[in-house]
């Protein structure tokens, strides 16, 4: 789960960590006040869960309050395209305001859940700020990496590493420190995947503030991070995600235009991956779970469809817990009601396979059927690339 910037500050200033002093506002009348409150020039933020704000328009210093609610009414209620959003950008809803920093330098400082590692890495580099992903596409020997043991925790001699990479020494190395502390220990109280500051600025007169916070937590461990929890933004998320959610089936849109129905994250996983080598995209991972019910797969069918990406179905069912003839019914029920206008691949497997076979040709629905799972994956790729062609 991400939340926005002006979240992430406020959470880590609990922990400490050294943050602008700023204000939230949802409309321009209220970044006016808001910009009188902290004083100028101070810095108007788009505020959206995406990065690339800068470059794209969403940051501007401000130095008075006319030119701070004349931006604010500028860039909200619009979608703000950055090079992270995709071409249909995102809504600013807030924007935050806070106060401009005189910076000498912009340093990168985050720390990621290192699933190869087996720990929480600390990831660093000198050069900071809005170039950062060119810094490590074009020298990634610039980049520090420090994986932290979570047994011990930070280590002294890896705070030095990480300084030293950063040019950081004396009381400045001090400061780094007690704020990578800090971080760590909101990164592990908080349950997060990610935690990303950049820039870290180094100002003028030496200290070190966050001048922009990325935090993604583990959706997972919401259930005991409440406070947590109660920062989304569901309007920033997926819809189909979120209907997904609420109906407890796993769901995960992509790129592609093949929609899968799949039973199991492993299957699902697997079936992504060989729709792929019949040179297929999947637009979707779901994952309808091991005991599903018939209304269940109907749900899941109609979140699939309600995806306009969506050029053809492929249902790859293993019938363990659940038998292949109630997978058949709700397919036939779910198609039957929402109506099915793409080509429909459906491969069942396991308990009572024949009878759901059995049902599906005797349905009146244009239903291909399938046996392995290159089969299944060859028949949908063929089809919808016969759509395509007919189109
Ligand atoms: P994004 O990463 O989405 O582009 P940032 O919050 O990192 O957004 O802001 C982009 C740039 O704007 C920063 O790299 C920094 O140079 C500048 N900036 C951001 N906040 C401030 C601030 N409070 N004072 C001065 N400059 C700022
Ligand atoms: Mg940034």
């Amino acid at each position: 789960m991400n939340i926005h910037e002006y979240q992430a500050k406020q959470w880590l200033a609990r922990f400490g960590v050294p943050v602008p002093q700023g204000r939230v506002a949802a409309t321009a009348e209220e970044a006016r006040a808001a910009a009188r409150e902290i004083g100028f020039p101070c810095v108007v933020k788009a505020q959206i869960h995406a990065g690339g704000r800068g470059k794209a328009g969403g940051v501007k210093v401000v130095h008075n309050d006319d030119e701070a609610a004349a931006f604010a009414e500028d860039i909200l209620g619009k979608p703000l395209v950055t090079h992270q959003t995709g071409p249909e950008g995102r809504i600013v809803r807030r924007v935050w305001v806070e106060e401009a920093s005189r910076i000498a330098r912009e340093l990168y400082c985050s720390i990621v859940l290192d699933a190869a590692a087996g720990g929480p890495a600390i990831i660093a580099c000198r050069e900071g700020g809005m170039e950062i992903e060119e810094v490590a596409r074009e020298t990634p020997d610039a980049i520090i990496i420090e994986v932290v043991d979570p047994l011990v925790g930070v280590q002294p001699f890896q705070i030095r590493r990480v300084a030293a990479g950063l040019g950081l020494s004396g009381k400045e190395l001090s400061a780094f420190g007690v704020l990578v502390r800090s971080l760590y220990d909101a990164f592990l109280k908080s349950d997060c995947m990610q935690l990303e500051i950049n820039p870290l600025a180094q100002l003028d007169d030496g200290r070190l503030l966050v001048l922009d916070a990325k935090m993604n937590f583990d959706g997972n461990a919401l259930f005991r991070q409440t406070d947590v929890a109660e920062l989304r933004d569901i309007t920033e998320e997926d819809p189909k995600e979120v209907r997904a959610s609420d109906l407890g089936i796993s769901y995960v849109a992509l790129d592609g235009n093949i929609g899968c129905m799949v039973n199991g994250a492993g299957l699902a996983m697997g079936t992504m991956d060989i729709i792929q080598q019949y040179g297929g995209m999947p637009a979707n991972f779901l994952d309808v779970g091991g005991g599903a019910s018939k209304e269940m797969v109907g749900q899941a069918f109609r979140l699939l469809l309600s995806d306009d990406k969506v050029r053809g179905v492929l249902v790859n069912i293993f019938g363990g817990i659940m038998r292949c003839d109630v997978i058949a019914a709700g397919v036939i029920d779910a198609a039957r009601e929402i109506g099915v206008s793409v080509p429909l691949v459906v491969r069942l497997q396991g308990t009572n396979v024949e009878q759901g076979r059995e049902l599906l040709s005797k349905s009146d629905l244009s239903i291909i059927p399938a046996d392995t799972i290159a089969d299944a994956a060859q028949k949908i790729v063929e089809a919808v690339r016969a759509q395509e062609g007919d189109a």
